[in-house]
């Protein structure tokens, strides 16, 4: 558990794992996460079974068929870390699960993917980190988990609440 003290920033993140074995993966990203002295998990959702999406917003973003189905999550962070340096605890965490990302197929099967969905109302875009997550608003499996924790949360580019975003889906 983190340690006591100003955890002062608030974030959403979403899990995904779709190669075996997918619950205890997401489990074990989450206690990783919240071992890290300055993050603290304070809200976990239920796990959803979903089918891999083939075709995301952008022309080349088809994963292959034929992979296995997904187990998504949602989970919210405190933490005194920066955005920056929440990706990189996350990323720490994947490649800890087992992901590489030299060797993968993008889009195509992963033990372990966190994305950083909010960080308070950060808008930001460099080339390792865009807040809000820009596929949030599109992805059932990203909103579903996630409005079941916090479904007031807003997008801050377009005032939206998670919930209505779901329900516009
Ligand atoms: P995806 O999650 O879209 O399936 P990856 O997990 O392979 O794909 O992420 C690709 C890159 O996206 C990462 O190298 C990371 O730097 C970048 N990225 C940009 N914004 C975010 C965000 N909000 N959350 C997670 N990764 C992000
Ligand atoms: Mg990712």
């Amino acid at each position: 558990m983190a340690e006591n003290g100003d955890m002062d920033h608030l974030a959403a993140i979403s899990l995904g794992s779709n190669l075996s074995p997918r619950r205890e993966t997401l489990a074990l990203a989450l206690e990783l996460l919240d071992e890290h002295r300055f993050v603290r998990v304070t809200a976990v959702s239920g796990y959803i079974e979903t089918e891999p999406v083939l075709v995301g917003s952008d022309d080349d973003a088809v994963g292959p068929e034929d992979q296995p189905n997904y187990y998504n999550a949602a989970a919210l962070i405190e933490t005194t870390l920066a955005p920056q340096e929440l990706l990189a605890v996350m990323q720490n965490i994947e490649g800890r699960l087992g992901r590489c990302r030299e060797t993968e197929i993008r889009f195509g099967p992963r033990t372990c993917d966190l994305d950083l969905i909010l960080f308070d109302d950060c808008i930001l875009n460099t080339p390792i980190l865009t807040l809000p997550h820009p596929r949030m608003a599109e992805r059932e499996f990203v909103l579903r988990p996630l409005a079941e924790i916090a479904p007031k949360l807003r997008d801050p580019i377009t005032g939206k609440t998670i919930a209505q975003l779901l329900k516009a889906l």
